[in-house]
């Protein structure tokens, strides 16, 4: 099967520092795959160059075979590429319905009016906060806002999803509801690329991982094995 995502060297500098040092890796067609490492390892750098939202310094990004590698994010997201933030920002101002809502604008096909609104209902419906869109975004509790910021960036119908840490924070039933709701988008045959630090909802959720330590990759595999790996334990826990 041919890659959906496809990184090839992949290169960041910030000044004087490599912060991602010519990484490569891709994901098949529904793969979950962890990105893992410690922090400052360039995780959240890989996130934001594939999405857009940092120019890289050298290497290509292909989604379904197109280069998109100098694209903004809204181009990216019309190429079928969403992303969830680690700290979620909504748009005070606006209720939970219409944060959603901005989102419907950056799909592949975008809609108004209520073909729009029927998308925010169903997204809202799918992660938990049916019939709360008319509520302000500054009511939501945590999970609650986790759970917009999934409604969003499924808003905008995706075929790959990036999450960035969305889990954390969660405490052990919310975590538990977090990964199911992963899990029903996995069974969709939605293709992830999910940034964790929680080894549980890695173990559960990815069949495929890989390292990064200090901007390089270091391992990939199968994630059994790969969280076994001595390079692996030992780029986690310093020397
Ligand atoms: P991770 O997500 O694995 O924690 P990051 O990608 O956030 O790692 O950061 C990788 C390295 O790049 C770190 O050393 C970090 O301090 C540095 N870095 C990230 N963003 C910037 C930036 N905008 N300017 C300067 N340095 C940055």
């Amino acid at each position: 099967m041919s890659a959906q995502l496809e990184i090839s060297n992949l290169h960041k500098r910030f000044g004087g520092l490599v912060a991602v040092k010519s990484v490569s890796f891709d994901l098949k067609p529904g793969e979950v795959v962890g990105l893992l490492g410690p922090n400052g390892s360039g995780k959240t750098t890989v996130m934001n160059m594939i999405s857009g939202a940092l120019p890289c310094d050298g290497g290509s990004v292909r989604v379904g075979g197109k280069d998109v590698t100098a694209l903004k994010p809204h181009k990216v997201s019309k190429h079928g590429v969403a992303r969830t933030f680690q700290l979620v920002r909504p748009l005070p101002t606006l209720t939970v319905g219409e944060n959603v809502l901005l989102s419907v604008a950056y799909s592949r096909k975008p809609k108004w009016g209520r073909a729009a609104q029927a998308i925010v209902d169903e997204k809202l419906e799918f992660v938990g906060l049916a019939g709360r869109g008319d509520e302000k975004v500054t009511n939501l509790n945590y999970i609650d806002q986790k759970r917009m910021e999934m409604a969003r960036a499924l808003a905008a119908e995706p075929e790959i999803l990036l999450l960035d840490e969305w889990l954390a924070g969660l405490n052990p039933s919310e975590l538990r509801i977090g990964i199911d709701l992963v899990q029903h988008l996995q069974g969709q045959g939605m293709t992830i690329l999910l940034v964790e630090h929680i080894m549980e909802a890695v173990r559960a959720l990815c069949s495929r991982c890989i390292v990064m330590s200090a901007g390089e990759k270091i391992a990939e595999g199968p994630s059994a094995e790969v969280l076994q790996d001595p390079v692996v334990i030992k780029a986690y826990l310093g020397d």
